[in-house]
């Protein structure tokens, strides 16, 4: 027998006990009073009862089943008895509400649900009314009336019972159904967020999944873009190469577009003298912190701050820059410096410096900054090539001054700047006397270091003079003297004529000295048509063959008319 059911019987237990007790109370208080009553035979129904009621309370007969039902049974069959015998209101309404009360008690504590078990119990509870009654049939036949309203007062109970319990049962079945239909929906809805529970966590890991996918498609997105942007470089730089042979050019567009496409804040190049046709130092710096850097930068790198980084060690790469350790980053501030040394043939030739203002920026893109360097050098050594074959074209091979055709173009520079800013310019011709017999006696080889040793004091002078030398023919040498009036260039020639003079040029055993016959012609004092100069120099030069050689000859209209006439 489950709790509820226990609970439910001990509960009907004290209602029974409390009207069986009220019953008993009042037929009692009858007896007391003298109020016309059953008399002992009410009474007795009254105690029987309420001891039934009361056994069941006190020895908790509603725990074992068939004892219960006995008692029930016997306080039914008092009850029964009780009702037929006592006819009054009251007694009859006690007694009435205690015999439904026992019934409905005895289908419940079976199956009230069940028809049959309903009427089998209505059967087993009218059967002591039905006993009784034959039996006061038999005993007194004669009261016909009082007994068929015992009848009818007893079937109108039963009928009573018999709807009550129905619509009970109707209630309590649609009741359960509902209850059922309710647990089943639940059940349902149990298994429903079971299914979406689990569908739930699929989910969340699919999403976990597709968040990890994400990430990797991101960086191998990142990293891809990163490739195309240094193979972009990198087929930029080939193409600088491939359309620039200038130097300089191609260092502003290659620190150009480091600093643009690779997001460096620093870039710079430096390269040491001689190098790529350069005379000094030659650098290009690159700065996204402002003006100001690429100044401070550019002053440390002229007092040669950057020189003891110029090393053969290989790349140095430093993503927690100390800039105390870095002398040329002085005032600058970077986190990471990458320094990647430019090596020609065992020689250390540069250096190029890379820098971030961020932390740890130089890891997998070191390669791509060497392998941009190495086709810096292949620039530069283009450059250095071109500057060679430059260098060759401009100069003449023997002396390694000017040679004619450079010195025409010189000249037409030096003649438009001076007319163009009112300034004098001077130029001297200049011819070894005597030169085919040096040759004839010396040999060609000597007449070459004569000429070369002529062509080496015309450039000293003319440099230092801020002009220019250049072979003009064989033994003839022409020097351009920019913002030379007559007397200074006068003195200038004087000045070579006297070293020439005072040189001993040893031939094997003997000692050779050489003499030179000199024209010169000045802008605008003695020829002021600018582009007659060279031909003025030269006609003077004539006039001091002409004249004894070994002199010098201020060209002049006379001297240049007088040569046309002997001419
Ligand atoms: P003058 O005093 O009138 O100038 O007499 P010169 O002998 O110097 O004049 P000329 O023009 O007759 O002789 C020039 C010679 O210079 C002829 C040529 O053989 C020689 N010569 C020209 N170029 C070279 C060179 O590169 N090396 C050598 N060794 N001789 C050269
Ligand atoms: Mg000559
Ligand atoms: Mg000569």
């Amino acid at each position: 027998m489950n709790d509820e059911m226990l609970s439910y019987k001990s509960r009907v237990s004290k209602g029974h006990i409390a009207l069986s007790f009220i019953f008993l109370l009042f037929l009692s208080v009858q007896e007391i009073s003298g109020s016309p009553n059953y008399g002992n035979k009410g009474l007795m129904f009254a105690v029987v009862i309420f001891a039934c009621d009361l056994s069941v309370i006190l020895f908790r007969l509603y725990r074992k089943r068939i004892i219960w039902i006995v008692v029930r049974i016997i306080e039914l069959i008092m009850i029964t008895m009780g009702y037929l015998e006592m006819i009054s209101y009251i007694s009859s309404s006690f007694i009435g509400v205690m015999l439904i009360v026992s019934i409905l008690e005895l289908m419940i504590v079976n199956d009230f649900t069940d028809v049959y078990s309903r009427s089998m119990i209505l059967i087993v509870s009218c059967s002591p009314a039905a006993v009784y009654m034959i039996a006061m049939l038999c005993v007194n036949p004669g009261d016909q009336i009082e007994f068929f309203a015992r009848i009818c007062s007893f079937g109108v109970i039963v009928l009573f019972i018999v709807i009550l319990s129905n619509m009970l049962s109707d209630i309590i079945i649609t009741s359960e159904n509902k209850v059922f239909e309710l647990r089943r929906l639940s059940d349902n809805m149990k298994d429903a967020n079971e299914a979406l529970k689990v569908q739930q966590e699929k989910v969340k890991k699919a999403n976990e999944e597709l968040g990890i996918q994400k990430i990797k498609l991101e960086t191998a997105y990142n990293k891809i873009n990163n490739a195309n942007t240094e193979t972009n470089i990198q087929n930029m730089i080939i193409k600088y190469i491939s359309t620039s042979l200038e130097i300089t050019t191609l260092l502003n567009l290659i620190t150009e577009s480091l600093l643009e496409a690779i997001g460096l804040d620093l870039c710079a190049v430096v390269i040491q003298p001689g190098i790529a046709g350069n005379e000094k130092k030659l650098y290009r710096i690159r700065s996204r912190m402002g003006g100001e850097s690429e100044r401070l930068l550019s002053e440390k790198i002229e007092l040669g701050c950057v020189d003891q980084y110029i090393r053969a060690e290989g790349t140095c790469v430093d993503n927690k820059v100390d800039s105390a350790k870095y002398t040329f980053l002085y005032d600058v501030t970077l986190n990471s410096l990458l320094i990647i040394p430019l090596v020609r043939d065992n020689l250390v030739i540069g250096a190029f410096i890379g820098g971030k203002t961020q932390y740890d920026f130089f890891h997998d893109n070191i390669s791509f900054f060497e392998s941009v360097v190495n086709q810096l050098l292949v620039a530069i050594h283009n450059a250095s090539l071109y500057s060679k074959m430059e260098q060759m074209a401009k100069r003449d091979s023997l002396t390694g001054i000017y040679n004619r055709g450079q010195l025409n173009i010189m000249l037409d520079q030096y003649s438009k700047e001076a007319m163009e800013k009112s300034k004098p310019l001077s130029v001297v011709l200049l011819d070894i006397d005597f030169f085919k017999h040096i040759n004839d006696t010396y040999g060609h080889l000597f007449g070459d270091v004569v000429i070369k040793k002529i062509a080496e004091y015309s450039g000293t002078i003319a440099h230092k003079y801020n002009g220019i030398a250049a072979r003009y023919g064989g033994e003839e040498f022409v020097l351009v003297l920019p913002n030379k009036m007559m007397n200074e260039a006068t003195d200038i020639v004087n000045e070579l004529r006297e070293l020439i003079c005072n040189t001993e040029l040893q031939c094997e055993k003997e000692i050779v000295r050489v003499k030179v016959s000199v024209g010169l012609s000045c802008y605008p004092e003695t020829c002021t048509h600018i582009t007659e100069l060279l031909n003025r120099a030269d006609g003077a030069m004539y006039y001091s063959k002409k004249n004894g050689r070994n002199r010098l000859t201020i060209d002049s209209d006379e001297i240049y008319k007088s040569i046309a006439k002997n001419k």
